[in-house]
């Protein structure tokens, strides 16, 4: 098994992403989970251009590192300067990495228009700046911008510029991708090119612009790279970088390629969510090998096929990546879904009662109900079928006011009567919209009875207008997320009432609450 080396730019190149901005807290717990999970090289930042990157290294210094190697960025000296003389390449000293990862200019259009310097003198900048740092004993990786444009637009200049670093040096020759315009089999064919050529390592760093990132990657180690570039998550500028979630797993599952230690690739979904969850974004459910959607399975017959045979819908078994299979429960369920989701409940659900629920559900969902995104609404669902169930509350009534008065302005206000095991409690509350005002009703009325009902807090609510050509005699659908501790669920609640589907999903998520453990009476 050949090993190729994984080299994260998570903290450089993903941080070019929209929307991401990471302290220098998050940079470096990322970099300590990249560095348990196995990747060679981190790349930490730009030390010559902002003051965050540079306290990034200062701070890299006294990190215990087992696995990674620090890699700080910069680009080639400016022209016509020494490189002693040069603030960039200074900073990158500065840094006092053991790894220097240098960029420099492959096309000549961009050489001509962008540096406005001579080719010869571009040629110079890199040979000179990979030679002074190979002179103070760093690893030096060297990424050629734009390769594959400029090798499209300049062949002899674009290999001249990797000779260049080559006579400087660089253990690495990185190609990169820069625009992410480029196709797998043009990746594939000038890497072989490269290959022949080069007596250095050949690495890639490609973008994802024209949706081939990932492709792009694999096609290029095909064609003989050995050391690979991307973000976790695939986070980067525009589209983003290659993902090295879809890239390892590819690499060690499909292409007989090491990449890190077989153990370590279970933790590959935990550490794409470690790094969202840092990165403060959502986590996409359907993002390969990783996704909450990756290994879910939706229509009765494959499901069926799946509880028979694991392969018959899954190109890989889920675990070997951390993620599992999951089944999902709507109109397009069959008996197979039930059982299965049943089983991940916990619950001893049979063949009869299985197609009872599955008739239930698709009464519900033509009457507007979603069960997909609302499990915590179905693990109800098969809870009350169960002889034996008992609520933990059931309603008697409840209702809500909504009005408006001079000087107090709109207003809402409900109460709640429900049975609590021999109790019946009456309360009354006061809400922003009447359907805070039911949450608060609802909640006092079941506080004595479940004191840890107070850590249970509303997340997300949702409506959606169903047939909207009905105007305000629409059916409407409510989804409710709730949170307690790190803990989340969802419930669904459907009428021609928006007040009733809200009461609906509200009620949901509350019994959910009380029935898993999720607010334990006295906790
Ligand atoms: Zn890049």
């Amino acid at each position: 098994m050949s090993t190729i080396y994984l080299y994260d730019t998570t903290l450089r190149d993903g941080t070019q992403r929209e929307g991401i901005s990471l302290s220098l807290e998050d940079k470096i717990k990322i970099a300590e989970r990249l560095d348990a999970f196995g990747i060679h090289y981190i790349e930490g930042g730009w030390p010559g251009s902002n003051p965050k990157d540079a306290g990034f290294f200062e701070a890299a210094r006294s990190l215990n590192l087992k696995c990674a190697k620090v890699a700080a960025f910069g680009s080639t000296r400016r022209k016509h300067t020494a490189p002693e003389d040069d603030q960039n390449i200074q900073a990158l000293i500065d840094a006092e990495t053991r790894v220097v990862t240098l960029v420099g200019k492959t096309w000549d259009l961009h050489v001509r228009d962008v540096l406005e310097c001579s080719p010869e003198e571009n040629l110079a900048m890199i040979q000179d700046s990979v030679a002074f740092l190979k002179q103070r004993s760093k690893e030096v990786i060297y990424d050629a911008e734009h390769f594959f444009d400029g090798f499209k637009a300049n062949q002899d200049y674009a290999i001249a510029t990797l000779r260049a670093a080559e006579e400087g040096g660089a253990d690495v020759i990185v190609l990169c991708d820069t625009n992410g315009g480029s196709l797998p089999w043009e990746v594939e064919a000038i890497v072989a090119v490269v290959t022949q050529q080069l007596s250095a390592a050949v690495g890639i760093h490609t973008h994802n612009d024209s949706g081939c990132g990932v492709a792009n990657t694999l096609a290029a180690v095909r064609a003989g790279a050995v050391h690979v570039q991307g973000t976790i998550n695939g986070y980067g500028e525009r589209v983003g970088n290659a993902d090295l979630c879809s890239i390892i797993p590819n690499l060690q599952l499909k292409m007989a390629m090491g990449s890190i230690p077989d153990e370590h690739l279970s933790q590959l979904t935990e550490l794409s969510r470690f790094v969202a969850e840092v990165a403060n974004l959502p986590h996409d459910d359907h993002y390969p090998y990783v996704g909450a959607s990756a290994f879910a399975h939706k229509g009765g017959i494959h499901v069926a096929a799946v509880l028979k045979n694991e392969d018959s819908y899954q190109h890989i078994d889920p675990t070997l990546v951390g993620n599992h299979r999951r089944t999902i429960v709507s109109e397009l369920a069959g008996r197979g879904n039930v059982l299965d989701k049943a089983q991940e409940f916990g619950l001893d659900v049979d063949r009869v009662l299985a197609r009872e629920v599955v008739t239930q559900i698709k009464h519900l969902e033509s009457r507007g109900f979603a069960f997909e995104s609302a499990e915590a609404s179905v693990d109800l669902l098969l809870r009350r079928l169960q002889p034996d169930y008992q609520a933990p509350f059931e309603l008697i009534d409840y209702t809500v006011i909504e009005g408006y008065r001079e000087r107090r302005g709109s207003f809402a206000e409900a109460t709640v009567k429900v049975r609590v095991g021999s109790q019946i409690e009456h309360t009354a509350a006061e809400g922003n919209g009447p359907v805070n005002a039911l949450d608060a009703a609802l909640r006092k009325a079941l506080i004595n009875a479940y004191p840890a009902l107070a850590d249970v807090r509303l997340a997300d609510y949702k409506v959606r207008i169903l047939d909207s050509e009905n105007g305000t005699g629409a059916s409407v659908r409510v989804l409710i997320d709730t949170e307690a501790g790190a803990q989340r669920w969802s419930t669904v609640g459907a009428s021609t009432d928006i007040i009733e589907a809200s009461w609906r999903a509200l009620a949901d998520s509350m019994e959910y609450a009380l029935l898993n453990g999720v607010a334990e009476p006295g906790r």
